[in-house]
Order: C-alpha cells, then sequence, then structure tokens
C-alpha cells in the first residue's frame, strides 16, 4: 500500500473513533501540550487516537456498574452513606479514558427540574445518606446561580452533614472558577472539592490561582489521578504529580486502576504494574503526600484498596515488609 493510501485508512479510522466519542479540549489544556513530542503525556489524555477502535472483551458501557445501584435518573447509591448526584453529564473536556464516556458527551444534558427534584426528594427521604457527591459531567459546569440553588436546597436537608464536588474544572477549564462559583460553595455543612489531575504538568499558573480561590474560601481539596500507560506510569511521575499536588494544598486522595471502559487498552496497566508503582512511593514520599491505589470491582461492587499487602498473617504471628523490602516478624497480637 502506498503511503498515501494508508494515511486515508487512519483518518477514516479516527473519524469513526471521534463519530463515536467527541473530542473536547479547551484553550487551557492546549496551552500546556508541547506539539513538538509525539508521546506528549496531557495530549495523550485529551486527542483521539485509532487505537480506541479496539475493545478488549472485559470493556463495558457500564464499567463500574452505576446501572444497578441507580434508584432514580441521575442518582447512583452504591453505600449507604453516600450517593453521586449527577446534575449534568457535560464536561469542558473529554478524556479517552473516561469510564462514564458513553454517558458524557456533546449531546449528555442535564437534568429536567422534574428529574432534578425526584433526586432530591430521594436524598430527603432517605435517611442514611450522610454525603452527598456531586459529580457527572462536571458539577461545575452549572452556572453559580444554578450550584447556590442547588446547595441552598441541601442545606435543608438534615441528614446531609458533607457535600462533595467532583470536577476536572479546575485543571481543564480553570477560568470558569470565579468568585461567584466559590461563593456559591458556602455553606453551614462541609464542602470538600476533589479535582482530577493525572499530570504535575495540568498544574499550571492559572490552575493556581483557580485553586487559591477555594483555599481563601477555605474549602478543603483533595484530588483523585487515574494510573494510565503513557501519561503517569513511572515512581518519579507520580512523586512529582502527588507533591506538586500537597505543595498546592490539594491532598492526594485516590489513584483510580483503569475502569473498563470501551477503548481504553492501550492506556491499561496491570495491577501488578500499580503495586510496584504505588509502592515505591512507600517511604520515599511524605505520607499526607501519598493517595491510596484503589480498584473500582466492576459489575457495581464498589472501590477497594488495590497496593500491595504489608502486612501478612503466618501461623501465630505476622510478616510485615517494609518499604525497602525487607520482612520482619511481628509477633504482637
Ligand atoms: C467512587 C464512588 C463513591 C465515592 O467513594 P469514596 O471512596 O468515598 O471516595 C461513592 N459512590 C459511588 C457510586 C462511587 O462510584
Amino acid at each position: 500500500m502506498s503511503r498515501k493510501v494508508l494515511k486515508k485508512k487512519s483518518d477514516a479510522a479516527l473519524e469513526a473513533v471521534v463519530k463515536r466519542y467527541a473530542v473536547a479540549v479547551t484553550d487551557a489544556v492546549m496551552e500546556t501540550i508541547d506539539p513538538d513530542d509525539p508521546n506528549d503525556p496531557i495530549a495523550r489524555q485529551y486527542m483521539p487516537s485509532v487505537e480506541e477502535l479496539t475493545i478488549s472483551p472485559q470493556e463495558s458501557d457500564d464499567p463500574i456498574g452505576d446501572a444497578v445501584h441507580s434508584p432514580i435518573k441521575g442518582i447512583v447509591h452504591r453505600y449507604p452513606d453516600r450517593v453521586l448526584l449527577m446534575p449534568v453529564q457535560v464536561c469542558p473536556v473529554h478524556c479517552r479514558f473516561c469510564f462514564r464516556r458513553e454517558k458524557v458527551g456533546l449531546d449528555g444534558g442535564a437534568l429536567s427540574p422534574r428529574e432534578l427534584k425526584d433526586a432530591l426528594d430521594y436524598i430527603r427521604n432517605t435517611l442514611q445518606i450522610w454525603e452527598v457527591i456531586l459529580t457527572g459531567g462536571d458539577p461545575f459546569m452549572l452556572s453559580p446561580r444554578r450550584i447556590a440553588k442547588l446547595m441552598g436546597e441541601l442545606e435543608k436537608i438534615n441528614h446531609i452533614k458533607v457535600i462533595r464536588f467532583h470536577t476536572r474544572v479546575l485543571v481543564a477549564d480553570p477560568k470558569r472558577v470565579t468568585r461567584e462559583l466559590v461563593a456559591a460553595l458556602e455553606s453551614e455543612k462541609a464542602v470538600y472539592v476533589v479535582v482530577h489531575c493525572n499530570h504535575a504538568r495540568e498544574l499550571t499558573d492559572k490552575v493556581k490561582i483557580a485553586v487559591q480561590l477555594f483555599v481563601k474560601a477555605g474549602i478543603p481539596l483533595l484530588s483523585q489521578s487515574t494510573l494510565l500507560k503513557g501519561v503517569n506510569d513511572s515512581t518519579e511521575i507520580l512523586e512529582a504529580l502527588f507533591r506538586a499536588l500537597t505543595e498546592m494544598r490539594i491532598k492526594p486522595y485516590q489513584l483510580h486502576h483503569l475502569d473498563f471502559a470501551h477503548g481504553t487498552s492501550h492506556f491499561r496497566l496491570s495491577i501488578e504494574e500499580g503495586r510496584a508503582l504505588t509502592s515505591a512511593l512507600q517511604g520515599n514520599l511524605s505520607g499526607i503526600a501519598q493517595a491510596q491505589y484503589m480498584l473500582d470491582i466492576p459489575g457495581g461492587f464498589g472501590k477497594i484498596p488495590a497496593g500491595v499487602e504489608w502486612i501478612k498473617k503466618k501461623g501465630d504471628h505476622y510478616i510485615v515488609t517494609d518499604c525497602k523490602g525487607c520482612n520482619t516478624y511481628y509477633k504482637g497480637k
């Protein structure tokens, strides 16, 4: 085949990818991409690839089983004490490895006023719910006015004590973080913001300014990252990411093992590789900068820590492994 034909073939393949999973990138993200680096870790997260056409057998359109735990549209209630509330299915960017890529897209809508009322009624009527986690899509795609209104509704529910926002907006579109947005989060209840960030280079000066607005308002920030081949699959990159987050007062919270979303096998590492990377950070990186490595069990069974076990029971004692890999006995109870 001539080169020209080959190129045409891959163009058609890429078109097929983009048709299925739309591309969205912001100016702020574009500024962080090095156009001369074919392996740029930021570009890899957002630029479509023909590798997305490869579907592996474990991959699914609902990789963590949200559907089986959705009692009503816009709510996922998997754990007794907390629910996800998804008011919108839009994002400023479309990550190529997104576990909700079948739902979040250009035509991904918002809950209608009626659906939102029903979702809030479910929260109001389910007394064991202690925490509401706003996710989506990205809840910070809502206008500050709508966020304030939603906060006002949650404020009135006595059994809700904690309100958490999961967002990519801080790193992907920091100009959306305005004083009005931060003011809308003002609450009598504990409000936390969890930032999705996978590489230290995403934390630009613009992002730092946005983060400062939350810090000044007294809103604690945590992070979540996904372990991705070709993006952050080295101890050095993870260490730089967790240090940079901690220096900005964002507490590293969870490092997710990649979920089985369709067409994501080129991002996938094994659990053994994830364990080797995360255990190498133990001891060399401050405890407050450690994120917990997590697996979301396919099928809706929830998240569990996936890192190495440092303590193993052996007969009437324990074998304890230190961070240099040396085993000792622990003879206590
Ligand atoms: C991830 C997730 C949560 C939050 O889990 P934490 O471990 O508390 O961060 C809650 N509900 C559902 C359905 C989830 O998938």
